[in-house]
């Protein structure tokens, strides 16, 4: 199915982001000898103990609820950080990455799914924080990303997609517009990588499809 899925996103120009939570690193190295240098974890500890063990030259991207005080397992080596759901955790990566001399790249997280539980901020709150989202030199504001409901109703996901990248170009041509490097969408998973693909994703990650369901 990986190269299925690979020679999809390749042909519409998407990033694929092969994640590999809970996954064992012959998995991951398997993979990579297919040529997948993107890999994405949702927990850092998982993420900073697979990345001593693999090729050094994989893209590490951390997609899940990053706690502060994990920030630094990650931070010297991280690729992406793709779930940045507030200023403040935007604020304490900016911190760590300083201490590294880093430019971290990262994305801000948008709540568009209908559940409580998702992580995120709105589009409102972002607006709101513009100045002090502004005011971070060691982070790299690239885009946004968001989670669409877990629900297999395309009609749904959909909406949610659509209202992902609306927001992503009123922030464009509007409060990020001095940012030269916001251009990714982060969005589709699994069920719904070419549905979101279809509504302007730049970057699908994709799990169970490619490594088979986790248990
Ligand atoms: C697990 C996970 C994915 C991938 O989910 P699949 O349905 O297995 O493709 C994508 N994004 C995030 C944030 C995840 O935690």
């Amino acid at each position: 199915m990986y190269q299925e899925v690979q020679s999809y996103c390749h042909n519409n120009e998407v990033q694929l982001v092969a994640v590999s939570k809970t996954k064992p690193v012959q998995a991951i190295q398997s993979l990579y000898d297919l040529g997948q240098r993107d890999f994405g974890e949702n927990r850092a500890l998982e993420l900073a103990e697979k990345y001593t063990k693999l090729p050094q030259d994989i893209r590490w991207h951390m997609i899940g609820h990053l706690q502060t005080n994990k920030i630094k397992k990650i931070i010297s080596f991280v690729h992406m950080i793709h779930s940045v759901d507030s200023l403040h955790l935007a604020e304490a990566i900016n911190k760590e990455a300083r201490k590294k001399d880093r430019i971290v790249p990262i994305l801000l997280q948008l709540k568009i799914a209908k559940e409580e539980s998702k992580y995120g901020q709105t589009y409102q709150d972002i607006v709101d924080q513009k100045e002090a989202f502004l005011a971070l030199d060691n982070v790299d504001i690239q885009g946004l990303m968001g989670m669409g409901t877990f629900t297999n109703d395309q009609d749904i996901l959909k909406a949610e997609f659509q209202n992902l990248k609306q927001s992503f170009d009123h922030l464009k041509q509007g409060v990020f517009s001095e940012l030269p490097s916001f251009n990714e969408i982060s969005m589709g998973m699994s069920g719904d990588y070419k549905l979101a693909i279809d509504e302007g994703s730049t970057m699908v990650r994709v799990g169970s499809l490619i490594f088979g369901a986790r248990s």
